[in-house]
C-alpha cells in the first residue's frame, strides 16, 4: 500500500498544440500523475471565468493520489509533468502556463518551507479548487482550520453563486 495520500488540484487555461484544448491537457496531466502513484478518484472538470484581465477560461479539477513519494518528491514529480506538458516551441519562446498542478492536502499533515506549503495557502479562498475537491474528498479535514473540504466550500459559497 502507498504510504502517502494527496489531494491535487489541476488547472489549465491554454490550448496546447500537442494535446489540444485545456480539457485534453488536463487528461494528459492525469496520465502523467498516474506515473507518480495511483490516481484513486478524479473530479468532474469545471470551467471558470479567469481572474484578472485575461479572456481565457480556466478548466479546473482535482484528484486523489496514493503515492510512495514524500511531499517534496511529489512536488518535483508534478513540476516535471508541468514542464513536459507546458513547454512548446513557439518562435523563440517557451510557454509555461499550459498546466498548473498544486498539492492541496496531504494525509501526513502540514509542510511549511520556502518551496512548499501544504495545505496550499490559498485553497480555502478558491472555489475552483474547493468545488472539484468536494466531489473527491468531501470529508478530508484541513489541519489548519479543522474544517472539512465540504465545510470550507459551504463557507466560501454560502453568500454567492458557485464559480464566480
Ligand atoms: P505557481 O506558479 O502558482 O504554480 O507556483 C509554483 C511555485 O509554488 C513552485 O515553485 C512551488 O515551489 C510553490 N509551491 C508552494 N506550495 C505549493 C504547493 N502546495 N503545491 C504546488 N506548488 C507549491
Amino acid at each position: 500500500m502507498s504510504e502517502h495520500r494527496y489531494l491535487v488540484a489541476l488547472g489549465s487555461n491554454q490550448r496546447s498544440s500537442r494535446y489540444g484544448a485545456p480539457r485534453a491537457v488536463i487528461a494528459a496531466a492525469v496520465d502523467g500523475i498516474g506515473e507518480l502513484g495511483t490516481v484513486e478518484a478524479i473530479s468532474p472538470l469545471i470551467e471558470t471565468p479567469p481572474v484578472g484581465p485575461s479572456s481565457r477560461r480556466y478548466v479546473n479539477g482535482a484528484l486523489l493520489l496514493a503515492s510512495d513519494h514524500a511531499p517534496r518528491e511529489l512536488l518535483a514529480g508534478l513540476q516535471e509533468v508541468e514542464a513536459r506538458l507546458g513547454r512548446e516551441r513557439r518562435g523563440q519562446r517557451w510557454r509555461s502556463r499550459t498546466i498548473d498542478l498544486d498539492i492541496i492536502l496531504w494525509n501526513g499533515g502540514s509542510v511549511s518551507d520556502v518551496a512548499l506549503q501544504i495545505p496550499h495557502p490559498l485553497f480555502r479562498e478558491r472555489d475552483f479548487v474547493l468545488g472539484p475537491a468536494v466531489s473527491v474528498a468531501p470529508n478530508w479535514r484541513d489541519p489548519v482550520t479543522a474544517l472539512t473540504v465540504k465545510q470550507l466550500y459551504a463557507r466560501l459559497t454560502r453568500n454567492r453563486p458557485a464559480y464566480r
